[in-house]
């Protein structure tokens, strides 16, 4: 039930209608999970285990999910990560936390969240809980300013900042667990490899086609992989300022569909509300690929690099691109 500002309205009584009949009420609680080391993750994804700890692990606090893997693979078996906000069933953007996440904040030694407005919550449970823990956050290593487009893991700059910055973080904390840290983040750099690869190939063969999105998470990797931006302006406009768009725009999207003016549309499958469903089933009548891109870390996933991965290598599919 992740959903996209843009449709809160729309979700907020879905939810309310289905909770009535379920009382599913606790369940937009966060459901934060810890994850003793790397280890577990890492071998669901391939890559081998991390070497075991030098010293004692560093307890780590991340917000969302879609940065906990990777802090989860730098600090391998010296962190104890534990991550707050880890169903896909909740929307990040409108998130209210409970009593008990300011429970996982506490003890922590490091905290690591999204910023530009995405997870306000967790730096004030932060500065409550662990008011000492230096916190990383993805915006102010990117230099984002808030109110910026805040989905942050699709930036591959953004990953690499953030990775760095944490890997840093985790030296100063233990420096006799430096070159520990250091192992991992280029161990981190090799994991990513694929996606790196896709990225650059993607550039390659297919920048300057165009794309069409129902909504602006995918936009900081479009950008990097150097396609053309055609969502119709007024729909753009009235996905960032958080209303339904106007049926005139949502016409000018259905048209440059229809009329083939858009090589692949991105499409959120957790955005609540009947709009972005109307405008894949208009791209699939066009014979216009869709590529699905996610809020949050799909249930099918358990790493950043394997989702990622997953998602390009479709896109690429969908542009012709060879691999
Ligand atoms: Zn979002």
């Amino acid at each position: 039930m992740t959903c996209c500002r843009r449709f809160r309205l729309t979700a907020a009584v879905v939810v309310a209608l289905i909770c009535g009949l379920v009382a599913c009420g606790s369940e937009r609680g966060g459901q934060s999970r810890s994850t003793a080391s790397a280890g577990a993750v890492a071998a669901a994804g391939g890559s081998a285990a991390p070497p075991p700890c030098p010293g004692a692990p560093v307890d780590v606090a991340v917000s969302v999910d879609q940065w906990a893997d990777i802090v989860s693979q730098l600090g391998g078996a010296c962190a104890q990560v534990k991550t707050v906000l880890v169903s896909s069933s909740v929307d990040p953007h409108d998130y209210e936390p409970s009593p008990r996440d300011a429970a996982s904040f506490s003890g922590a030694r490091l905290i690591v969240v999204n910023g530009a407005d995405y997870d306000p919550w967790a730096s004030k449970l932060a500065a409550i809980s662990a008011p000492v823990a230096p916190v990383v956050s993805a915006a102010e290593v990117t230099r984002t300013a808030d109110g910026a487009n805040p989905h942050l893991w699709y930036s591959p700059s953004a990953v690499t900042a953030v990775a760095d910055a944490v890997s840093a973080e985790l030296s100063k904390i233990d420096p006799r667990m430096q070159a520990y840290f250091t192992g991992r983040r280029s161990a981190f750099s090799t994991t990513l490899q694929p996606y790196t690869r896709l990225i650059d190939t993607i550039k390659v063969h297919a920048a300057g086609k165009s794309y069409a999105a129902t909504e602006g998470i995918f936009t900081y990797m479009a950008d990097a992989l150097g396609l053309v931006n055609k969502t119709p302006q007024g729909y753009q406009q009235a996905a960032a300022s958080e209303s339904d768009p106007s049926p005139a725009d949502l016409q000018a999207f259905l048209d440059a569909l229809a009329g083939h003016r858009i090589d692949v549309l991105i499409y959120n499958p957790q955005t609540e509300g009947s709009i972005p469903d109307q405008i894949r089933v208009a791209a699939e009548r066009a014979n216009v690929p869709v590529v699905t891109v996610t809020e949050t870390v799909p249930q099918d996933q358990t790493t950043f690099a394997g989702w990622q991965d997953t998602q390009l290598t479709k896109l690429a599919k969908a542009l012709g691109v060879p691999l």
